[in-house]
């Protein structure tokens, strides 16, 4: 990440992300008193008190905010309502339209992708999730040839063409990551499809219109 910011920024982004993420982990590491509303609302106050830069507040601010959603707890409903609630507060925040060269470019695909493979295509969250990080990544390589309009990387104009975004990029290795932790955990815990071969009835069709 820091790689990438140095072509089209100011070289911190990796440094940022992982001082802010070390502390998230720390925050909430042996917290088992709180709510999953509480401890990502933890996650996002740490991350807006240490990444700084434009990703600190985009990203912390908006965890914080979309907390809320998981009043009820987490389940597939209230994680796409998390999901959106995050995209419209960056987009609030950062203002940045999609095609701008910024995390947003990564987001709403993954965003859209997730919603729609649980609620349209009745999915299981870890399917749907394992998609929305796939679309995240094409987002990522949308960014590639376009030409930055917002952050430090728009002082560039034209010279940000053919490089990747930071920002997308680490929204793609933090959607990786959670795939990765809801891998280990939330199989077999899953209430939509058993954990049994057996499948419901409209899975197969699902997956066979998917191909
Ligand atoms: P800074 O640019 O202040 O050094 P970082 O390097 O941590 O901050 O983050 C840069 C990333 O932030 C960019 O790659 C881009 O994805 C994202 N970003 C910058 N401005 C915006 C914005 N207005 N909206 C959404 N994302 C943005
Ligand atoms: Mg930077």
């Amino acid at each position: 990440m820091t790689d990438l910011d140095s072509a089209i920024g100011d070289a911190d982004h990796g440094s940022n992300l992982t001082r802010g993420f070390r502390a998230a982990a720390d925050a909430v590491e042996d917290d088992t008193e709180s709510t999953p509303e509480e401890l990502v609302k933890k996650i996002g106050v740490t991350l807006i008190s240490k990444v700084g830069g434009a990703s600190g507040p985009l990203y912390g601010g908006s965890i914080m905010s979309a907390s809320q959603t998981l009043n009820d707890g987490m389940t597939a409903e209230t994680s796409v309502a998390f999901a959106e609630a995050y995209l419209e507060k960056v987009q609030d925040r950062g203002n940045a339209q999609l095609g701008a060269k910024t995390m947003v470019d990564a987001l709403t695909p993954a965003v859209h992708t997730y919603k729609k493979s649980i609620e349209v295509d009745d999915l299981r969250p870890l399917t749907a999730l394992a998609k929305a990080t796939a679309a995240a990544e094409r987002g990522v390589e949308f960014t590639v040839p376009i030409r930055a309009q917002k952050g430090r990387a728009s002082f560039l104009g034209w010279r940000s063409v053919g490089h990747q975004d930071p920002g997308a990029t680490s929204t793609w290795f933090i959607m990786q990551e959670l795939l990765s932790v809801a891998d280990q955990y939330l199989d077999g815990e899953v209430d939509v499809g058993p954990e049994s071969p057996e499948v419901p009835d409209e899975t197969p069709t699902d997956e066979s219109d998917e191909k």
